[in-house]
């Protein structure tokens, strides 16, 4: 539990980054960072947020005098706007960003049905970038080969691009916590970045 993600927002109200409740707890109690409740929304040091009791059937972590609430939510005190992290360049942000679809035809395909294509293919110069990478589902693939997409008549659903920098692009769906929503910005959520067979 002490590894699982807490949602950082900058002093902004802001969401950043997320960390690990354990670096959350250490931030707090170094008074770098305030605990947020998300239902009242009021913050507290880590001595008034082990004073609140953890309520029923609500995860909390045992310590030697009592159980305190996983923080879920903290908002830092000191820095204005520490650097955002760029979204890695990996498999599962790529299928994340392409929300699991073939780029050629748009089906929706598990995992295993998808790989990720060159669109300039890489024996005519094209590079393994965000902007040159994309999902493509077995047929498209064979169909394309490694030609160019003029040479065989396709299109691109979408032009493939770095994904702007999401909270959620760090955290599987399973581990995001539902009581961030209200302080993620509503387009993060709208757009289907996820997907539970994650590579
Ligand atoms: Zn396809």
């Amino acid at each position: 539990m002490l590894n699982d993600p807490t949602l950082v927002l900058n002093r902004s109200w802001v969401a950043i980054t997320t960390t690990t409740v354990w670096s959350a707890l250490g931030l707090v109690c170094r008074g770098a960072a305030r605990v947020i409740e998300p239902e009242t929304c009021i913050t507290y040091d880590l001595r008034s947020w082990s004073d609140l009791l953890p309520r029923e059937g609500e995860r909390s972590i045992r310590t030697v005098q009592s159980r305190i609430r996983v923080p879920e939510v903290i908002v830092l005190t000191e820095h204005d706007s520490p650097p955002r992290r760029s979204v890695p360049f990996s498999r599962r942000n790529l299928y994340r960003r392409d929300s699991y679809r073939c780029q050629y035809c748009g089906m929706g395909q598990t995992t295993a049905e998808l790989s990720i294509d060159h669109v300039i293919p890489r024996c005519r110069g094209g590079k393994t970038t965000w902007e040159n990478c994309v999902l493509s589902c077995i047929p498209c693939n064979v169909k394309k080969g490694s030609r160019l997409l003029k040479e065989v008549r396709m299109r691109l659903v979408a032009e493939p691009e770095k994904p702007h920098w999401s909270p959620c692009l760090l955290v599987s769906k399973a581990n995001r916590r539902p009581s961030w929503g209200q302080f993620v910005n509503e387009a993060y959520w709208g757009v289907e970045l996820d997907h539970d067979n994650d590579p």
